[in-house]
Order: structure tokens, then C-alpha cells, then sequence
């Protein structure tokens, strides 16, 4: 497999893009991966990239952005932070992938058993903030996820040891993330407004290795 070029970028559209990734997780789950000679694609990208998607995912270990899509060198802008949350400095980075190197896709990557937004809960739950330095301002960001799952009705039953709630606390910082991204950048609103560019959400298993997209 040949890495991308100025030419087969621009003939992606964005379904394709997202298409070539949901593609690829098959590839992944199926332990069937592209056949690819990296140090080939190292030699073919040297010129320049053209990526076809920009993934925000977070920083976890277990995410690993390329391999589990199946993509190969130049193929896509991988942004990750603690929580997959936006701030200037990321909403800047895809801003770049997209308008600046012509990339169609934007997924926002959450995942099951996210330590940050499990940070976040247990914050929200605790009596007095909990002492984490720095860390502080990422749960900040993801709180309000936290805070608007409002199911069980319990709100005892609203922790990380409950998986319903973990996950579905996982999929609403993946929505609004998104939600801020369309907030904050007026440049990525427009390219989705003119169908330029598509932004979706996904979460990925770290159970199976497969990712579910929420379009
Ligand atoms: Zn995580």
C-alpha cells in the first residue's frame, strides 16, 4: 500500500476518509492488517503529507491511533490529550489537519475504561475536589459530561464501578467535545457546513479492540 499523495488525497471525500477508517478497524479486529512497507511509505512521505483524517484520541496507552485503523505513515494527524477534550492548542492542531493540509475527516476517539474521565467522575462524586495538581484543568473539561448523564436515577448509583454509567459518561465526552469543536473553531463549522469535512464521534473498546462510530 502506497502512502498518500497530493492526488489520491484530493480524490477523498469524506466518507471515504471515514470509510478507509472503519476499513482499517476491521482490518485490526480481524488480525488481517494492509500489507505496507513503513520505511517505503517513509520514503514516499518525505516530500510532504496528505493525511486523509485528523483523530483526537486520548493519550491512553491501550489507543494507539494508527494501529488500531490500520493506518499507515502520512495517513492521518493524530492529536491526543488526557480525556480527548479540546482546548486552543488542539482545536489549532485540527484546524491545521484540515484547512491547512487538506484533511476530510475529524474523529473525536473516546475509549471504554478512560482513567481520566473515571478521574472525573470520582471527582464529581467527592465531597471536596480531589488534589491533582495539574490535572485539574482536563477534568474540569470533562466534568460537565459527567454531570449531564443522568441515568441511573440514583444518583449513588452514578459511579465508575457502575460500567452503564462509565460508558455512557465516555460516549457524552465524546459528543461534546465535538460540541465544543464546532463552539470554538468557526473555520471546522464551516468546512462541515459545506460538507468539506465530516466530524464524528467513536469510541473504541478496550475490551475487543473494535470501534462503534456514533453517526
Ligand atoms: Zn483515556
Amino acid at each position: 500500500m502506497k502512502a498518500l499523495n497530493k492526488d489520491t488525497q484530493a480524490a477523498i471525500t469524506p466518507s471515504d476518509s471515514l470509510q478507509r477508517l472503519k476499513e482499517g478497524n476491521t482490518r485490526f479486529t480481524s488480525t488481517s492488517p494492509a500489507q505496507r512497507d513503513l520505511l517505503q511509505q517513509v520514503s514516499d512521505t518525505s516530500g510532504g503529507q496528505w493525511p486523509h483524517a485528523v483523530v483526537l484520541s486520548c493519550i491512553d496507552s491501550r489507543v494507539p491511533v494508527e494501529t488500531i485503523f490500520d493506518q499507515g505513515i502520512g495517513d492521518v494527524f493524530s492529536a491526543r490529550v488526557a480525556g480527548n477534550v479540546v482546548s486552543p492548542d488542539i482545536t489549532a492542531s485540527i484546524e491545521y489537519g484540515c484547512k491547512v493540509a487538506g484533511s476530510r475527516t475529524v474523529v473525536v476517539l473516546g475509549h471504554t475504561g478512560c482513567g481520566a474521565v473515571k478521574t472525573a467522575i470520582q471527582d464529581a462524586n467527592s465531597a471536596s475536589p480531589l488534589q491533582l495538581g495539574s490535572i485539574r484543568s482536563l477534568l474540569d473539561g470533562i466534568k460537565p459530561s459527567v454531570h449531564a448523564v443522568q441515568t441511573p436515577d440514583k444518583i449513588s448509583e452514578r459511579t465508575y464501578e457502575n460500567k452503564e454509567f462509565f460508558d455512557a459518561v465516555v460516549y457524552k465526552n465524546v459528543a461534546l467535545t465535538i460540541e465544543n469543536l464546532r463552539n470554538d473553531s468557526p473555520v471546522l463549522k464551516e468546512m462541515e457546513d459545506n460538507k468539506e469535512i465530516k466530524i464524528v464521534g467513536a469510541v473504541y473498546s478496550v475490551s475487543d479492540g473494535k470501534v462503534t462510530f456514533m453517526d
